[in-house]
C-alpha cells in the first residue's frame, strides 16, 4: 500500500511572493529604512553575548518586556512569536477544531483563511462596503446567525488601507459571544489600537508584528497580547523554543530605542503622503486608475484594471 496524499494537501502550493532586487517592494509593506547605525552596534554587542549552544528562552521574556515597555502594557499579556504569521497559526489550531466557523471580512489578509482551512475550519466570508471598510453590524448579525466561533480581521486593513474606529471595533468584541483576533499588523501607522484594553476583554487576542512600522521582517518577531486566561492558552500551544535567540536579542535592542523608532514612523509617514499624492496626482491629470483609496496604514491601495500590465513594467 503506498502513501496517498489527501486531496486537500495535493492542491497545495509553496507561498511564492514576488522576488527579485526593488529599493522598495511595493507588495510587501515592508519598512524601507536601513538599520540605524547605534542599533547595529548594540545588536553586535548583544549577538556575541548569546549562547548559540543552548536553546532560547521560551518565554522570550526579555523581548516581551521590551515590547510591554514600548506600548505601556504589562508583559503578562504578551506571548512572542516566530512573526505574528505565527501566531495565526497557533491562535486556530488552539481555539478551533475541525468544523468550526472562522470569519473573515473580505477582503483581508490572506492567511486567515489558508490557517484556518489547514486545520479544517470552515471559513466563512463576508464583503466589505462599496468604501472598503467592514459592516460591523452585518459581522455582529453573520457571527449570531451561523453561530461563528471566530472572528478574525486585520485593523488598520492589509489589504485595503482602510481603519476602523477604535468604538467600532469595541462594539464588535462586546456584541459577539466569540473569539475575535484583531490583528493590528499596521497600527503604528494609525491611532485606533486597543491593545492597552486588551486585557478587558475575556474574548480578545491583539496581534501585532514588528516586521512593518519597526522594521523588522527579516528576523519575523511577532506579539500576541491577551488577558491572562486567553495568554495561558497561546503559551502553552505555541511550540517551545518558537523565537529564537538571534531575533529575541535584535527585538530587545530595537525596541528599546524609542525615539529612533518614532522617527522611522515619522519618516515612513511623510513617504506615504508622497506616494499617496503622486497616485492622486497621476489620477487627476491621465485617469490612469479606477481608484486610489486614502490610506492609514504605510501602502496605498490603488484600483486598476491594467494591474498585470503595470507589474510587467
Ligand atoms: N497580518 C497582516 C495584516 C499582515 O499584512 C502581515 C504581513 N504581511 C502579517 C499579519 C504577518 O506579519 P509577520 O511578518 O509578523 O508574520
Amino acid at each position: 500500500m503506498a502513501y496517498q496524499l489527501s486531496e486537500k494537501l495535493k492542491k497545495m502550493v509553496s507561498y511564492e511572493p514576488i522576488s527579485g532586487d526593488y529599493a522598495i517592494r511595493l507588495d510587501a509593506n515592508e519598512s524601507f529604512l536601513p538599520v540605524d547605525e547605534e542599533i547595529k552596534a548594540e545588536f553586535t554587542q548583544k549577538l556575541s553575548e548569546i549562547p548559540f549552544n543552548r536553546y532560547p528562552d521560551p518565554l522570550a521574556a526579555e523581548v516581551c518586556r521590551k515590547f510591554a515597555d514600548y506600548y505601556g502594557i504589562n508583559a503578562d499579556f504578551v506571548t512572542a512569536g516566530n512573526g505574528s504569521d505565527e501566531l495565526i497559526s497557533v491562535i486556530i489550531g488552539a481555539f478551533l477544531s475541525e468544523g468550526d466557523k472562522l470569519l473573515t471580512v473580505m477582503p483581508d489578509f490572506s492567511m486567515y483563511g489558508f490557517y484556518a482551512d489547514l486545520t479544517g475550519v470552515t471559513v466563512l466570508t463576508q464583503e466589505k462596503d462599496e468604501n472598503l471598510n467592514i459592516d460591523v453590524d452585518a459581522v455582529i448579525q453573520t457571527v449570531q446567525r451561523e453561530k461563528v466561533n471566530c472572528v478574525m480581521f486585520s485593523n488598520p486593513c492589509n489589504p485595503t488601507g482602510q481603519g476602523l474606529p477604535r468604538e467600532e471595533v469595541r462594539r464588535l468584541i462586546t456584541s459577539v459571544d466569540c473569539l475575535v483576533v484583531l490583528d493590528e499588523a499596521y497600527m503604528d501607522f494609525y491611532t485606533e489600537s486597543l491593545l492597552t484594553e486588551a486585557e478587558q476583554y475575556d474574548n480578545l487576542i491583539i496581534l501585532r508584528t514588528c516586521s512593518k512600522a519597526l522594521g523588522l521582517a527579516a528576523v519575523r518577531l511577532g506579539f500576541a497580547v491577551a488577558n491572562p486566561t486567553l495568554t495561558t492558552v497561546l503559551r502553552a500551544a505555541k511550540s517551545p523554543y518558537n523565537v529564537n535567540s538571534v531575533t529575541q536579542a535584535y527585538g530587545s535592542v530595537v525596541l528599546s530605542h524609542k525615539e529612533k523608532e518614532q522617527a522611522a514612523l515619522a519618516q515612513i509617514l511623510a513617504s506615504r503622503e508622497e506616494l499617496y499624492g503622486a497616485l492622486v496626482g497621476m489620477q487627476e491629470k491621465y485617469h490612469c486608475f479606477e481608484r486610489v483609496y486614502p490610506t492609514v496604514t504605510n501602502f496605498v491601495l490603488v484600483e486598476t484594471s491594467r494591474a498585470k500590465e503595470l507589474l510587467r513594467n
